[in-house]
């Protein structure tokens, strides 16, 4: 069956000036690879639609939603956090970028696709509750988790989160809701500093020391994060889809290659044919090295293809 692959042009327009790492031509790069590797002919493309009011409230407060939409500027670039500003398309972007994750789970619940892939930006999975931090406005994946549970009546459903930096939003909304169990790697003691004393049931944090090699974090996830899975036996898989933690990425000091993250994707699909009817639906967060990034997404949806 068909991957999903679902993006926006509205995603490209967000744009924190030219020395921000969290850049459009992040997008550029994988569409190019993609392109360039032929395997957009195998992805079945989709416009994201806008998030509804609803779906964002599914995981943030009113007061929060309605503070970023009076923010949004009209000309300019405003800071909403210390690194996460607004130019007048990130608003759009953003309420796309929620809103593709929303349709990936869509796609993958009614049997469209088996999985699918959110090339968007801003990222999402530092935004907590009441509060924009790290490059993200809106929890997207925590959201479309939520929209699995709601529109589908879902039971159990799985976030991980590969990403270099813990999922510190993700965790502060899904805390304590036994219905989502949250699995995180990361690099630790760094930005931004949580998650390495969380005593949360539903939470599976592991951080990684600095300088920790691709073995340390398959270890760490065949330790920490496959067993906890089985025994949650997710309905659907979800994927916080950072690619930071690459050598080649000089935003943090992990040391992860191409072939890491299609070694962990491929265990995620193995979970997701356990429990999930194969479900899984991935969202693009951090990766800032033009390459590696657009290879080890090429690497990621291949894994879904099993091709590698
Ligand atoms: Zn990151």
């Amino acid at each position: 069956m068909a991957i999903a692959y679902i993006s926006h042009s509205d995603c490209q327009l967000h744009d924190m000036g030219h020395h921000h790492p969290e850049q459009p031509a992040r997008l550029s790069a994988i569409n190019d690879r993609l392109i360039a590797t032929g395997l957009e002919m195998v992805l079945h493309q989709y416009d994201a639609p806008l998030a509804t009011r609803e779906l964002l409230e599914s995981v943030h407060d009113s007061s929060y939603i309605d503070e970023i939409h009076a923010a949004a500027p009209s000309e300019g670039v405003v800071w909403v956090d210390g690194d996460t500003a607004m130019n007048p398309h990130t608003l759009n972007a953003a309420l796309r970028a929620a809103g593709a994750v929303a349709l990936g789970v869509d796609l993958v619940m009614d049997g469209r696709a088996k999985q699918a892939f959110c090339a968007i930006r801003p990222p999402g999975h530092h935004a907590e509750r009441h509060r924009a931090m790290g490059f993200c406005l809106f929890n997207n994946i925590a959201a479309g988790a939520y929209h699995a549970l709601n529109k589908y009546g879902l039971e159990r459903v799985a976030v991980v989160d590969f990403d270099v930096h813990h999922g510190n939003g993700t965790e502060d909304i899904v805390a304590g809701d036994g219905r989502i169990l949250f699995c995180s790697t990361f690099q630790h003691p760094f930005y931004p500093h949580s998650g390495y004393d969380s005593e949360v049931s539903n939470v599976v944090d592991a951080p990684l020391a600095a300088g920790s090699d691709g073995k340390a974090f398959r270890e760490t996830v065949e330790a920490r994060w496959l067993p906890r899975l089985e025994e949650f036996a997710p309905e659907l898989v979800m994927i916080s889809a950072g690619f930071d933690a690459h050598q080649a990425d000089d935003m943090a000091g992990l040391r992860l290659v191409d072939a890491d993250y299609s070694w962990v994707t491929r265990r995620l699909c193995e979970q997701a044919e356990l429990s999930a009817q194969g479900r899984i639906v991935s969202s693009l967060e951090g990766g800032y090295d033009l390459h590696a990034l657009a290879r080890c997404v090429e690497a990621h949806l291949k894994a879904f293809l099993g091709e590698n």
